[in-house]
């Protein structure tokens, strides 16, 4: 097989989304499966299905033109607001999207009609992490611009939480947006039958909490692909931590001093060079770098580490391993490491 690659588990892909959906179930909530660390796998979209998923978000229409080719049959969500510039391309593909500008919303419109259909439409708040979101006291006007729009129905609100700024998705803001539902439902006169509280950040509190209150949806990318939750990264119990494995083969293994000498400038990212420490190091080099993935988000086995990356060369303790070169050694990633080695064109994709 050929590496480096990225070794994808569907069946833990699958698991992890059951798991979830069935502890938020009894509460009252949906899961959105979020694929856009998959780059839009279809396999990956349609395990989150198998698993129960209520539908599929995604962040690109790059990405839910491929699930579509792929086969996958699912309500698409778009949660990163629609550029201008794409609006038919939304109001064909996806079903529903996540908004904040009124501009954006009048184009939707404007597209909906040409199309001669309707486009759902949640309106995403800003709670205090300061990424997407419509101010508080906008929403409910905003709100009641949608309603009168041809060819848009206004199904929601959402929020975003810890994404930008980290904030944390309490009682207190869950409660907040609960209460902006029943403000713009009073205003507008239909119920909303789409609130969705946030992603996989959400989680500490949608299995603590004793009320949820309006919240019906979670967007869950993270916890379904890693079985982490963003906050602290911790390992979610009952989920696999296993599904993405990157594989990559040394190049070079050698004894080495642990410490570089010769006067030291930058290192090639411009970091400041790392002294080491004194001794002797059994040092191995894998065929992978910078631009595959994130050195900071791998995980290496057991009684070993990394060193350093630069571009095409990653640097590893192999500590007592017996290894040689030529031979693969597979790494845990978190989630940036994940992201970086999808996008890689160099690391291919072992979808099993
Ligand atoms: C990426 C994203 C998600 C999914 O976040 P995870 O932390 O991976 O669960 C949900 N909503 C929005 C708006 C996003 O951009």
């Amino acid at each position: 097989m050929t590496a480096p690659r990225l070794d994808i588990d569907l069946g833990a892909v699958a698991h992890n989304t059951r798991t979830l959906v069935e502890r938020l179930a009894p509460r009252g909530i949906r899961v959105t499966g979020v694929s856009k660390a998959s780059l839009g796998s279809p396999s990956v979209a349609a395990a989150m299905l198998s698993g129960g998923a209520g539908g599929i978000g995604e962040s690109r229409m790059e990405n839910v033109a491929r699930l579509r080719a792929g086969d996958v049959h699912a309500a698409f969500m778009l949660i990163r607001s629609p550029m201008l510039s794409q609006v038919d391309r939304v109001v064909r593909d996806t079903d529903l999207s996540l908004n904040t500008e009124g501009v954006v919303l009048d184009a939707l419109s404007a597209a909906a009609v040409r199309q001669r259909t309707t486009h759902d439409v949640v309106l995403m708040v800003e709670l205090g992490d300061l990424r997407e979101g419509v101010p508080v006291d906008e929403v409910v006007d905003l709100a009641a611009t949608v309603t009168r729009r041809p060819g848009l129905r206004l199904v929601g609100l959402g929020t975003n939480l810890a994404c930008r700024s980290g904030v944390v998705p309490d009682q207190n803001k869950m409660d907040e947006l609960s209460e902006l539902v029943e403000k713009v439902e009073a205003a507008v006169g239909e119920r909303l039958t789409v609130v969705t509280g946030g992603n996989s950040a959400n989680l500490d509190w949608a299995l603590a909490t004793s009320d949820v209150g309006r919240i019906d949806d979670l967007r869950l990318g993270e916890s379904i692909l890693l079985g982490t939750e963003p906050l602290q990264r911790q390992p979610i119990d009952g989920l696999r931590t296993d599904a993405f494995t990157l594989v990559a083969e040394l190049i070079e293994v050698k004894t080495k001093p642990a410490q570089s000498w010769g006067d030291r400038g930058q290192t090639a990212f411009g970091h400041e060079p790392d002294r080491g420490r004194p001794g002797l190091v059994r040092q191995a080099i894998a065929a992978i770098g910078r631009q595959d993935i994130d050195p900071d988000g791998l995980v290496a086995p057991p009684g070993m580490a990394v060193l350093a990356a630069s571009s095409d060369h990653l640097v590893i303790d192999v500590g007592d391993h017996d290894v040689t070169v030529g031979e693969e050694v597979s790494f845990g990633l978190g989630y940036g490491a994940l992201v970086r080695a999808m996008t890689s064109p160099f690391v291919t994709k072992h979808e099993h």
